[in-house]
């Protein structure tokens, strides 16, 4: 029985309720933890704030060395920590390995950045004044994080948030909290003191919401849905906290008659059946110019035929189970609605065949689904992909745009003059020009619309987790 990480320490509650954590894979119980509320949110929101004061004290260049330590320690213990991420998660072996690599990866670059953190000076302020921008941490910071990459979206938290002298009390999803509760106490293993990095287990609207109305808490980094995201807006503004938000998307790719088609396929395939579909990033809606149409339908359907669907600790898998009964439920009745609309089913739409006991779904691939139909409108998060035909770039362009949605988006195209259109027009916080997928610490991320709000990544991350304050100083 899994326990919570607070202060330094696995501890159990005494509260009693508790949370099931399934194997997609086989639907069986793999471990329980506590269903943590109110109070035990408090307990570790004060443990983070005990320990500021000397965390904020360690100097940066130190805070980065301890960062990078506790990276390393953490990718030592892969062998152990993939397997537990595919079991409570359903991804395959190699994606787990993938994604805490992503991790590692992302608090290595934040280690860098420590000695990057800088002020300003305003010279000849005044008669005999200057100015100082001093940057300050902020205090607690608040981390609520999903089931779909539960390390990789605690790492863009952490990161920054560590290295600039901020404490942290994470959330995971109830569904995937085992990951995280291990890597906290191999984080405090490897140097990272007591109480600096804390885990709390729990149902959103308790745990999650507690944590965001808790009174120190000064920030959220919140990645989950849209719904939860402009609740905890709301329920961060009655403290004037601040927040990001990383929420849902549809990203369109758009294939151009001129395009690489080797290329678009492969990473329309792997963009859309990636982690079984589950990624915010995921491609989630095809627009492909008339000319190459049935050319890319057609080796796509060939590809998803192709992939071997397992479970996530199977040799060979390709595509996972679902995370959930409920998460199938709702890709199926996706699917359902599209095919009423008169959508043609290229590939998949149904249950695998001798997999009855996981969350399964064939891959999936929809040819033309109504423009009101839910594939088009709402987020698919599962092995579905939608395909349409489109004249041009300015009909892909308004067809890509015409969606609540603003996360990722692709072009493919060897003509620059389309690219450079698409790199203006699209609605999207990020974009690819002939490829997808791969996010960059390098490069600030996050949605417009609805798709969220501040970033992640980039060296403008730690400006999310810092405050300034403009002083005067007469000599
Ligand atoms: P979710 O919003 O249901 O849950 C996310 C987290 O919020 C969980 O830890 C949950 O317990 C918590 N939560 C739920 N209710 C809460 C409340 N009232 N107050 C505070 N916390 C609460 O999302 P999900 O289904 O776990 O994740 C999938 C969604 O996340 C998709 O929409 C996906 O696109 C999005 N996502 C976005 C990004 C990004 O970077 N933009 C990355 C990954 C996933």
């Amino acid at each position: 029985m899994a326990d919570m990480f607070v202060g330094g320490e696995r501890v159990a509650f005494a509260g009693g309720d508790r949370l099931e954590v399934l194997d997609p894979a086989t639907g069986a119980v793999v471990d329980t933890v506590p269903a943590g509320g109110a109070a035990e949110v408090d307990q570790a929101v004060r443990a983070a704030a005990g320990a500021f004061p000397a965390w904020w004290d360690v100097p940066a260049a130190r805070r980065g060395e301890l960062v990078a330590q506790a990276a390393r320690h953490v990718w030592a213990h892969a062998d152990e920590l993939a397997p537990l991420l595919t079991r409570e998660q359903g991804k395959p072996l190699r994606e787990a390995r993938m994604e805490l690599h992503r991790f590692v990866e992302t608090l290595d670059h934040y280690a860098g950045l420590a000695r990057t953190l800088r002020g300003g000076y305003v010279p000849d302020l005044d008669e005999g004044a200057h100015g100082l921008i001093v940057r300050r941490p902020l205090g607690v910071v608040g981390a609520i994080v999903p089931w779909n990459f539960p390390t990789t979206l605690l790492g863009n938290k952490l990161g920054p948030a560590l290295v600039t002298g901020n404490t942290v009390v994470a959330k995971p999803a109830e569904t995937t909290p085992l990951t995280t509760l291990r890597v906290a106490e191999l984080l405090h293993e490897a140097g990272i003191p007591a109480g600096v990095f804390n885990a709390v287990t729990g149902r959103g609207p308790e745990a999650g919401a507690a944590l965001v109305e808790h009174p120190l808490v000064r920030k959220i980094g919140f990645t989950g849905s849209t719904p939860v995201g402009k609740q905890t807006m709301a329920g961060a503004a009655k403290g004037m906290k601040r927040v990001t938000l990383e929420l849902g998307g549809s990203d369109p790719m758009i294939i151009c008659d001129d395009a690489d088609l080797d290329g678009a396929i492969k990473a329309a395939s792997t963009g859309r059946f990636f982690n079984c579909g589950q990624a915010c990033l995921a491609v989630k809606r095809l627009f492909v110019f008339d000319a190459v149409a049935d050319e890319v339908a057609d080796r796509l359907t060939a590809r998803a035929a192709r992939l071997k669907v397992g479970p996530g600790d199977a040799q060979g898998t390709q595509l996972g189970p679902l995370h959930s009964a409920r998460g199938r439920e709702l890709v199926e009745a996706q699917v359902a609605d599209a095919v009423e609309g008169g959508a043609k089913v290229l590939h998949g739409g149904d249950r695998p065949e001798g997999l009855d006991q996981g969350f399964y779904l064939t891959p999936t691939l929809l040819l033309e689904p109504a423009e009101d139909s839910r594939v088009a409108t709402e987020e698919v998060f599962g092995p579905a992909l939608p395909i349409w035909r489109v004249r041009d770039l300015d009909e892909a362009i308004e067809r890509a745009n015409a969606s609540p949605y603003g996360l990722g988006s692709s072009i493919w195209t060897r003509d620059l003059h389309r690219a450079n259109r698409a790199i203006e027009r699209v609605e999207a916080g990020y974009m690819w020009v002939n490829s997808h997928n791969k996010v960059y610490d390098e490069l600030p991320f996050g949605g417009v619309k609805q798709s969220g709000y501040g970033k992640e990544h980039g060296a403008e991350a730690l400006d999310y987790y810092t405050e300034t304050k403009s002083v005067v100083v007469r000599g």
